[in-house]
């Protein structure tokens, strides 16, 4: 059963309503070219009324959707500003049919992706970023792209590195720094050390314990030097501590514009989050949209069952757009991101 279909069946009003009659055939009664059907007929006129019922949607059973969506992993505020809209509508005068709830819903998703690409063109992230499209990674040419990736540990961030390695040395043939920023993570480094060789990007790592920005600066003077295209910088993941991982994170920044002032590149801060965690990822991305801005998100994970309907409240909420999905564990396992291709797949 389709997740709208699955929405609908909960709902007590709307409940075993799978083979309605459709608005064509409710206009035929209601303009009363069916008035005269008698109890013999196939629609037995003591039913006209219970049909008409089914069909069209009440004030009273927006509270039962509401609810079905909430429990379904679109969040509380995406739910209620829908049917804050099927309400207003309603008061209008205007009849919502059951047949066009779930395009409404359709129209009201994709309008969370219009509301990022509108935000998105708006900001100013840097000279070069004003021209890119909000959901598409570019490492343009003759421009280097830095990119800090961010994420709780466990979401996929190491995997998510090697995939952009990957992708970006092999499919486009980039010259790719990685930088181990993480450096109170022994095994993120020795995982990353791997991933590089694999991948064939280079690596900057420093002894346990140094100062990230420290390794920042190592590869951003290694970038500009060796002319590379790409350097993806793996951050702690502590959020414990958020003051100094505010404080980490601030200083990776800084010693990026620093060190490229004067020069054309692109500086983004890309979030990993685990689609499987649902919700709880609303408040990762809330939380480390407070430490540092975040420009994209990487979704992994997306091969398990989760429909990651979080996506679309980060959108509406915070909007920030998903650039790329995680789909498996080896390095060739990311897909680029459609607002559309999601939008469908998701219903
Ligand atoms: P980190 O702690 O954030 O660096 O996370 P890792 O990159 O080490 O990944 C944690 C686990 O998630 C590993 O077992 C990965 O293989 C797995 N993983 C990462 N991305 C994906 C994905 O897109 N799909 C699946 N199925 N597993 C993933």
């Amino acid at each position: 059963m389709s997740f709208f279909k699955k929405i609908l069946s909960k709902i007590p009003f709307l409940k075993g309503n799978e083979k309605t009659e459709s608005k064509e055939q409710v206009n035929l009664v209601e303009s009363g070219i069916l008035a005269n059907i008698s109890e013999t007929d196939s629609i037995p006129s003591n039913s006209l009324n219970a049909v008409l019922e089914r069909i069209l949607i009440k004030k009273e059973e927006l509270d039962d959707l509401e609810e079905e969506l909430i429990r379904s992993d679109l969040g509380v505020d995406l739910a209620m500003d829908f049917t804050e809209l099927l309400r207003k509508e309603l008061k209008a005068q205007k009849e919502i049919y059951k047949d066009d709830l779930q395009d409404k819903l359709k129209e009201f998703l994709l309008g969370a992706f219009t509301e990022v690409k509108i935000h998105r063109n708006r900001a100013q992230l840097s000279p070069v970023s004003e021209k890119l499209d909000p959901f598409k990674f570019s490492c343009p040419e003759n421009v280097l792209t830095v990119v800090m990736i961010l994420g709780i540990n466990g979401v996929g961030k190491t995997t998510s590195i090697a995939k952009l390695a990957y992708k970006y040395r092999n499919s486009e043939n980039k010259k790719v720094l990685i930088a181990a920023g993480d450096t109170f993570r022994a095994a993120a480094e020795d995982q990353l050390r791997t991933w590089a060789e694999r991948t064939g990007a280079d690596l900057i790592e420093m002894p346990h314990g140094s100062k990230s920005s420290a390794v920042v600066y190592k590869a951003i003077e290694k970038a500009k030097n060796e002319n590379y295209d790409l350097v993806l910088i793996d951050t702690a993941g502590r959020l414990h501590n958020k003051k100094n991982l505010m404080e980490e994170l601030s200083k990776i920044q800084e010693v990026v514009k620093k060190n490229l002032d004067g020069q054309a590149y692109h500086l983004e801060t890309m979030l990993v989050l685990d689609a499987s965690m649902g919700q709880n990822s609303l408040i990762q991305a809330q939380t480390f949209n407070e430490l540092c801005e975040v420009n994209s998100i990487i979704l992994t994970k997306f091969d398990g069952s989760s429909k990651a309907g979080t996506v679309f409240s980060i959108a509406h909420k915070l909007k920030i757009p998903v650039k790329f999905l995680g789909v498996g564990e080896k390095m060739e396992d990311l897909e680029e991101f459609s607002p559309e291709a999601f939008t469908k797949k998701y219903f």
